[in-house]
């Protein structure tokens, strides 16, 4: 749903492009990149296309996340048609986003952004933890698909990082809950450092977002190529369960 703003916004830009057009006897009237609508949410023709997605840079990326966040705790997410969405994706997928969330039922992450049918490629699992396998995920969806922005997506009160605190041990969640003991270590905290101390969780999950950044980039020499080419970023994010609220972390 195209928002009165965006479009009085778009039509001023149409009127400069026909007078430019005029000035410049161009014939051209192709719309600038600034005007074009490449809301993650509420393209009610259908997903990204290609030139859409290809025509953002990283950081814009970033705030339309951050937008389609504030939609969605606002109570006032777009308009969507689903199956125009499944229709226009089905040949071809663009994606902005790689994010990497947590496997936490509170955190789906296609709906606290906001996010439609083919906008982001989203990894779960317990702690969005990195392994061999979501690295390999991730560079295929910035590399090979083109995607701008990788989001470690942490959250607020995670089971996940409140288990390695407390040293589960239980079949293979035992080794999962390994890959975040690193957080635990390297989290400087005044005050009870237990998972009673809901403060003490919740700085041990940001440690753990900021080591999964520095874990992209020591484990992906091409990730990491991209990023320092501009081509992607890599960032981070803490999702609070009672605002709705993702903070950015580590960027
Ligand atoms: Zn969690």
């Amino acid at each position: 749903m195209k928002g009165t703003s965006y479009e009085s916004e778009a039509n001023r830009g149409l009127d400069r492009r026909r007078f430019l057009g005029t000035a410049l006897g161009a014939c051209c009237i192709c719309a600038p990149l600034e005007f074009v609508s490449m809301r993650l949410g509420g393209n009610m023709g259908g997903s990204l296309t290609k030139e859409q997605r290809d025509s953002m840079t990283p950081l814009q990326v970033i705030d339309e996340l951050k937008k389609g966040n504030e939609r969605f705790r606002t109570g006032k997410m777009a308009a969507r048609d689903y199956l125009a969405e499944k229709k226009s994706s089905a040949a071809g997928q663009y994606p902005a986003a790689v994010i990497l969330g947590c496997l936490d039922s509170r955190v789906p992450v296609e709906i606290v952004f906001d996010a439609g049918i083919g906008d982001t490629f989203t990894g779960r699992v317990a702690g969005n933890v990195i392994d061999d396998d979501m690295l390999g995920s991730i560079e295929f969806g910035c590399a090979v698909s083109g995607a701008k922005l990788v989001l470690v997506l942490g959250h607020t009160a995670c089971g996940a990082v409140k288990g390695a605190i407390d040293d589960v041990v239980l079949g293979n969640l035992t080794g999962l809950l390994a890959r975040i003991k690193p957080a635990i270590r390297g989290t400087k905290f005044d005050g009870e450092k237990s998972t009673k101390n809901a403060s003490y969780v919740d700085a041990v999950a940001r440690t753990n977002v900021l080591l999964g950044l520095a874990e992209i980039r020591r484990r992906s020499p091409i990730l990491e190529e991209l990023e320092t080419k501009g081509s992607i970023k890599i960032a981070g994010g803490m999702y609070d369960l009672a605002t709705g609220v993702v903070e950015l972390v580590g960027s």
